[in-house]
């Protein structure tokens, strides 16, 4: 007997005569004139197939519902003529079933799980296996499945070793606060889950590995963010012996590798920027290169203004940016007051706006420009007649520039200048080392405290560490920091110095680092590596917007499971083994 077992997906016009067994869900059901139509769906596809009235099993068919499991055996026989259904790729055929076994029934499922319905999040969350039959899903963690093996076999060709990294282990620092995990034996202490494997990545390079990289789970214990998860996962990879330039070669080639791979498409060679060419020029660190619109630096036209806003600004050391808007003279003044209001929540005090229209220029602030700061903003914005330009001033240059920098991609928005099926990657470079952390007001790292300083710059740690820059780099595409990295230190003592400079004393370097800082006094090798947000990649690769529609079973916008209901309390015993005690519900 030839093979009858075939997939949902499979048949086609020359499978006609043939006899085949589909198993699957029912994706649509609908009663014609005397004959059941069913849609049959499992994870290659969907055939349909009919139920005619002689048949013994129509009794059976007529109480089916969606979702519910089916075995078919039947012929395989062309559509009649003008049926066909060109969006199927086995729209050409049906199977007339001629046994049908009910493998299991389904509730009714709370949402159409066969249209891309707009459903509400937590509602697929909370049914995700439900969700996650539905195509889009089904597509999105395939191609998932794509890059990761993708990544797999370029750093096998490289002879890089995949090695498991531990997952209860002792704080390392990644900016966020550690999840924590009592230890039953050893009571009253905790392993934490790790911010990154980092530290445990370069003992692998004491170790003597040279070539590393992990598909590597992370756990930070952040504020709630839209855009985050508790847990992701990253490509880490650590090498040996080896420069910067080493590093961002290995990853840019990557990525090539996977976009040409998985998406079939070449990526040009990655821009280069140093981190203050990209705050220049864009605004942030992490800016979107699918289009242009440069910011300019306007302080010099408003030198002797009169204009206090601008003024006191540039007296206090800030600066006065410019970004242009194509085709913005035509918005309305609504448009503008809309658009100061998204300069708010960007953290601008406010927003000073000029229509170039060609019936005169309209501004905000009229009445304090002259006719010659008109011409020479134009002149500095590149800015044309049909245009508008913006001006963002602070006391603080760096906040009057990333305020410039997001109202750039709001622009960039607007004007259709973000497609996502374009993809512009970018490196950053040359980040400074240390920056003050705005909640404690203490100098913390840009990176992580395993970054080494730029070539010759050591010294300044002791001298002026405000001035240092480190050899620090970031992948950015289409506006997202997709990972970051760097060359670290490998010398024990200028770690040790580096722990000190942070404020922690010998005790808490002991304490926390003491088993590195070791580790790096028995012939720690030079090396660097870095680590690529997965979800964000594979988010980017499918053209989603969320990171959430990439991931299996994703805690939702609370950092919650909804499907399981995680975290949730547990019984008093389990606490009592572990010696803990609740103080505040
Ligand atoms: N451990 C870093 C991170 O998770 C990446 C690296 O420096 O390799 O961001």
């Amino acid at each position: 007997m030839d093979k009858v077992r075939t997939s949902c997906g499979a048949l086609r016009a020359p499978d006609e005569g043939r006899r085949a067994e589909l198993c699957g869900w029912i994706n649509r059901r609908r009663d014609h004139g005397g004959l059941i139509f069913v849609d049959l769906r499992d994870r290659d596809g969907v055939t349909q197939i009919v139920f005619d009235p002689q048949n013994a099993n129509f009794r059976d068919a007529e109480h089916l519902r969606h979702e519910d499991v089916l075995k078919v055996r039947g012929n395989v026989r062309r559509r009649p003529a003008g049926t066909e259904n060109v969006r199927l790729a086995t729209g050409e055929v049906e199977v007339a079933v001629a046994e049908l076994e009910i493998l299991n029934r389904s509730a009714v499922p709370p949402f159409q799980v066969n249209a891309d319905d707009t459903v509400d999040e937590n509602l697929r969350l909370e049914y995700r296996y439900l969700d996650l039959r539905r195509n889009r899903m089904q597509e999105n963690l395939r191609v998932r499945h794509r890059i990761v093996k993708a990544m797999r076999d370029f750093f096998d060709a490289r002879e890089f070793v995949e090695i498991e990294t531990p997952m209860l282990i002792k704080s390392t620092p990644e900016g966020a606060r550690d999840y924590l995990v009592p230890s039953r034996v050893h009571p009253g202490t905790f392993y934490a889950l790790p911010q990154s494997p980092q530290m445990l990545k370069q003992i692998l390079m004491v170790a003597g590995f040279g070539r590393y990289m992990q598909i590597a789970r992370c756990m930070r214990d952040e504020d709630q963010r839209a855009d985050r998860q508790p847990e992701f996962t990253q490509l880490d990879v650590e090498m040996s012996f080896c420069t910067e330039d080493d590093v961002l070669e290995t990853m840019e080639s990557c990525m090539r590798y996977v976009w040409k791979t998985v998406l079939g498409l070449e990526l040009a060679a990655f821009p280069r920027l140093s981190h203050e060419e990209a705050i220049a020029k864009y605004g942030l660190d992490k800016p979107d290169l699918r289009f242009g619109l440069e910011l300019s630096d306007a302080g010099f036209i408003f030198e002797d203004t009169e204009f206090v806003v601008f003024r006191s600004a540039l007296e206090a050391g800030g600066a006065v940016v410019a970004l242009r808007y194509p085709g913005g003279a035509s918005l309305s003044r609504r448009d503008f007051d809309a658009l100061t209001e998204a300069a708010r929540e960007f953290g601008a005090k406010g927003m000073v706006w000029l229509a170039l229209g060609s019936d005169g220029v309209k501004s905000s602030a009229a009445k304090f420009l002259s006719d010659a700061n008109v011409v020479a903003l134009r002149a500095a914005a590149g800015a044309e007649t049909g245009d508008a330009i913006l001006l963002f001033a602070d006391p603080r240059p760096e906040l009057a520039y990333a305020v410039a920098g997001k109202m750039r991609n709001e622009v960039g928005q607007r004007c259709g200048m973000r497609d996502p099926s374009q993809y512009a990657f970018c490196w950053v470079t040359g980040f400074p080392y240390l920056e003050v952390d705005e909640a404690t007001g203490k100098p913390a790292p840009a990176h992580h405290p395993f970054t080494a300083p730029a070539h010759g710059q050591w010294d300044l740690i002791d001298t002026d560490p405000q001035k240092m820059r480190a050899q620090h780099y970031d992948m950015v595409l289409n506006g997202y920091e997709l990972g970051s990295g760097s060359i670290r230190n490998h010398v024990a003592e200028f770690q040790r110095k580096v722990f000190k400079r942070l404020g922690l004393s010998d005790e808490q370097i002991e304490d926390r680092f003491g088993f590195f800082i070791e580790a790096l006094t028995y012939g720690a090798p030079p090396h660097g590596g870095m680590a690529l947000g997965v979800d964000r990649l594979v988010m980017l690769a499918c053209g989603e917007t969320s990171i959430r529609d990439v991931i299996a079973f994703p805690k939702n916008q609370a950092f919650r499971d909804v499907m399981m209901d995680a975290p949730s309390t547990v019984p008093e015993q389990s606490l009592r083994d572990l010696g803990l005690r609740i103080v505040t519900p």
